[in-house]
């Protein structure tokens, strides 16, 4: 391809975008934008205010909790204020703690790590695969055969012989990762799975909901969210005293009593306001209706799309259903540093027709405060990294 052919191919694929979103020529696309339209939004948000019960008791956040049980199928659900705090207090409960190391995939939004971090664990990269953009099953394996050793039960890292706690798989963009076989590898080497599922919330892997096949999973609920609370994020176990535990430490284990302020632990203020859980439900009435307008157009992509030379869309894996958070294109040209010029390119002339298209993180074994980290060889996210760019996948762009 010349300049001049790529330039006019990323001009009609431009194009094309606006038209699988059936969007008017000026209006601008973002990537992903709250729906709040025909739903009790208001009406909750204010029930609860007139209540008086607005910050972290109340009625609005067990509802909450409820609906979330019976969408997961999970047995116990435990609102909290962000996804990365209840990460944080997941991987607590999992007895993570300082100097202790957390498998995560590099391909992740940087709160993976940071949830890590807090506990002053050190966050330790694996590789994802192509197909699901999660970690890559086989690799790990064979990482695990040869990167680590068993002493006593503990799976220990031979390079750093620091302990590794836990594996934590992210479902990239709502597309579910392999976490069946995870789930298996974790217990041939005697460790938890827990499931960075913030971005997966109506996402089945076999039928089975993301978050349930480890001990913990936990869902983000921020406005950029496939539902939001405002800010806020819910962990799931089907662990009875894991979920005690989580909501004795999300209330500054505070010990019940009628007024006698006993806290038997050091612990955090992580339980979600019932204002904002108010809000939640509200959202939570509407989340089949607005899988189905993702659904609709993530088909409406794959339509007017299939025609463009340099990139495919990712497709949804194999025996999944994503809700499809964001729908992600591959640019398919082989050479790195070419792929990397049309990507720019791509970026360029798309935020100027007001499409404001978004490339995949930076990965995070590349970020300053990440850069020592252990980690395996990463050979896919490097490949990926300048190749995969997300499409605007508000749900109201085909309603
Ligand atoms: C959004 C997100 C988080 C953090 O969620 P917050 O609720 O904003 O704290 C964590 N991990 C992933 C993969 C995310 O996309």
């Amino acid at each position: 391809m010349t300049q001049k052919n790529t330039n006019q191919e990323i001009k009609n694929f431009v194009s094309k975008i606006r038209i699988a979103c059936n969007s008017d020529n000026y209006l601008p696309l973002h990537l992903h934008e709250p729906c709040f339209e025909n739903t009790n939004a208001s009406k909750y948000v204010e029930q609860c205010i007139n209540s008086g019960w607005v910050s972290s008791s109340g009625n609005w956040v067990l509802k909450l909790e409820e609906e979330i049980c019976k969408l997961t199928s999970c047995k116990h659900a435990i609102a909290v204020t962000n996804a990365t705090s209840g990460i944080r207090l997941s991987l607590h409960l999992l007895g993570v703690s300082r100097g202790d190391e957390v498998l995560i995939p590099s391909m992740t939004f940087v709160a993976t790590a940071n949830a890590v971090s807090h506990l002053g664990a050190i966050p330790h990269f694996i590789d994802i695969e192509e197909e699901t953009l999660g970690i890559d099953p086989d690799k790990l394996l064979v990482y695990l055969k040869t990167s680590t050793s068993n002493v006593n039960g503990q799976l220990i890292n031979k390079f750093t012989n620091r302990s590794i706690k836990a594996l934590m798989p992210m479902h990239c963009f709502g597309m579910p990762a392999k976490v069946d076989k995870l789930q298996s590898i974790c217990e041939e080497f005697n460790i938890p799975m827990i499931e960075d599922a913030a971005e997966s919330l109506g996402s089945f892997r076999g039928g089975k909901h993301t978050g349930t096949f480890g001990k913990l999973g936990i869902f983000s609920f921020n406005g950029n969210k496939i539902i939001t609370t405002g800010g806020g994020g819910v962990i799931i176990t089907d662990n009875k005293e894991i979920a005690e535990n989580a909501k004795h430490l999300s209330t500054t284990a505070k010990v019940q009593h009628p007024w006698e302020f006993i806290h038997d632990q050091v612990a955090w203020n992580d339980r979600m306001p019932n204002i904002n859980a108010a809000l939640g439900v509200a959202q939570l009435e509407k989340i089949q209706e607005i899988l189905k307008f993702k659904n609709k157009l993530y088909m409406s992509y794959i339509k007017h799309l299939q025609s463009i030379k340099f990139m495919d869309l990712v497709k949804n894996p194999y025996n999944c259903k994503s809700n499809n958070w964001l729908i992600t294109f591959k640019i398919n040209i082989e050479d790195d540093s070419k792929a990397r010029l049309v990507r720019d390119e791509i970026l360029t002339i798309s935020h100027k027709a007001k499409i404001f298209l978004r490339p995949i993180w930076r990965p995070l074994h590349t970020l300053p405060m990440y850069s020592n980290s252990p980690k395996s060889d990463l050979t896919n996210t490097n490949k990926l990294t300048y190749r995969l760019i997300n499409l605007p996948s508000s749900p109201q762009l085909v309603c």
